[in-house]
């Protein structure tokens, strides 16, 4: 677990004066749960950066005081987790309090800095990464690692390495670090306690009740509902629940349900393979969501007109967001638009198009409604290709912390077998003139089949 800090403020080598930690020497720490050494990569008075390394014993944790007995082998040694936050307050405590006893003007001072998390496990994925860093002000970076380099097919992992960027006082990163890396995984933490609320609030004082995404991250760094509550009630006034969050919290619990397969990406791969390998220029994403199907289809030079659709208009500034649009050269903005719409009213913006995907969105949409969406996609719409992914509900019972007989997603209308949908989808193609194949995104149970089906439907 490697995290180090760079700045590039001459002389950088003061950074040594802010941590409290000499650039000349590598200094370690005894922790509870292993060691920490702090030592300096490079130390030029134009660049300088610091290291800190933890070294987790791995025995130690499964002896028993940290409740991680279910899991000798775990990824705990190597990623950042709440032992990072611990070890932060414990090795750069002066730092994190914004004291420098030779330098406190420059403590007091924003300077631009650079921190690398080597290794960071973050659950929901970049979009999670920069919703988290981004309204702080941070430049966000994110490379995502494979599950197993020898196998690409098997697809993205949950880890990351990270890159964070700005012009900040060094306490105020420290604060941040300390409550949001935590907040990256949702493993169980040894460390929730009482005088976590207050930890909690002393560190995020100053950013965290202004931070558009404070619910999610007091309820994800206490990971304990009645502490989340004792949170919320002191950053916020308000006691209605918003119901963009609500949506968003909902999101998030489908997400964790399906984690372990990183559902998600295995999905937008698919559909992204499909719609590449059918030569379409001019693409739609129906019900594009956040955009990250969107965000595929842009670094692919083939598509050329990419039109993102979603009833949701918070969705859309999120997909916005996401994509930079406003800080898009124009020639690639040209290729990309975002439409406030509805997919159960005919809409003569989704004519012409030579495919479109609806990805995990029919199960959203009340079963009275259906026979309209199917006239505005098939009848009116008519993309050459149409690519639609939805649960299979038989997959559910696979799915440990899923109530039996429950949907995945509280706003599911509806979840259907593969028999279900194959029936629905055949009476498509004879109405409308389509032909259609199926095809399985997931790992492939004999008997249940796979989390997610796909219908491929061309005309
Ligand atoms: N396709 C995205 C989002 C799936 S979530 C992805 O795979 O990540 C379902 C999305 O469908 C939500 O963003 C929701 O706002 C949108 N949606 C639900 N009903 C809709 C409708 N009638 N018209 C357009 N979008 C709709």
């Amino acid at each position: 677990m490697l995290l180090t800090i760079t700045s590039t403020t001459a002389p950088a080598t003061d950074l040594g004066y802010l941590l409290h930690k000499n650039p000349a020497r590598i200094q370690s720490f005894d922790l509870s749960f292993g060691k920490a050494h702090v030592f300096y990569p490079e130390a030029k008075s134009e660049q300088c950066t610091a290291a800190l390394l933890l070294d987790i014993d791995p025995v130690h944790l499964v002896r028993g005081q940290h409740g991680l007995l279910d899991q000798y082998v775990n990824d705990r040694p190597y990623v950042a987790s709440s032992f990072m936050s611990v070890a932060l307050a414990q090795v750069f405590g002066s730092a994190l309090a914004g004291q420098s006893k030779e330098r406190q003007a420059l403590a007091e001072t924003a300077l631009p800095l650079t921190v690398c998390l080597a290794v960071v496990q973050c659950r929901g994925g970049e979009s999670i990464l920069r919703r988290l860093f981004e309204p702080l002000g941070y430049t966000v970076n994110a490379k995502q690692h494979l599950l197993d380099e020898k196998y690409p097919e098997w697809g993205q992992s949950d880890y990351f390495t990270v890159t964070l960027t700005a012009t900040i006082r060094l306490s105020e990163l420290l604060a941040h670090l300390y409550v949001l890396i935590p907040v990256l995984d949702t493993e169980k933490h040894y460390w929730v306690g009482d005088d976590e609320v207050e930890k909690l609030l002393r560190r995020g004082e100053g950013w965290l009740a202004g931070h558009p995404d404070r619910e999610f991250i007091a309820r994800r760094y206490l990971k304990h509902r009645r502490l989340f509550h004792a949170a919320l009630a002191r950053l916020t006034e308000e006691d209605q629940p918003d119901p963009d969050l609500t949506d968003e919290l909902h999101a998030q619990e489908e997400a964790q349900i399906e984690q372990d397969l990183s559902l998600h990406e295995q999905r937008l791969g698919a559909v992204l393979a499909v719609l590449k390998n059918s030569g379409a220029h001019r693409v739609l994403d129906l019900g594009c969501g956040e955009g990250r199907l969107l965000e595929l289809l842009l670094a692919e030079k083939s598509f050329t007109q990419i039109t993102g659709m979603d009833v949701s208009y918070r969705a859309l500034e999120i997909a916005g967001e996401r994509l930079y649009l406003e800080r898009m050269p124009p020639k690639q903005r040209e290729r990309i638009q975002l439409i406030h719409g509805a997919l159960t009213y005919r809409d003569t913006r989704l004519s012409g198009y030579d495919a479109a995907a609806v990805v995990e969105v029919i199960e959203h949409l009340d079963p009275s409604r259906l026979s309209v969406f199917e006239r505005v996609l098939f009848e009116f719409a008519k993309p050459g290709l149409v690519v639609i992914t939805t649960p299979n509900v038989e997959y559910n019972v696979k799915f440990e912390t899923l109530p039996a007989g429950k949907f995945r997603h509280k706003d599911h209308r509806f979840e259907w077998s593969r028999g279900e949908f194959q029936m629905w989808a055949n009476q498509i193609t004879d109405r409308f003139g389509y032909t259609v194949r199926f095809l399985s995104i997931g790992q492939e149970d004999p008997i249940v089949g796979s989390p997610t089906q796909m219908g491929i439907f061309t005309r």
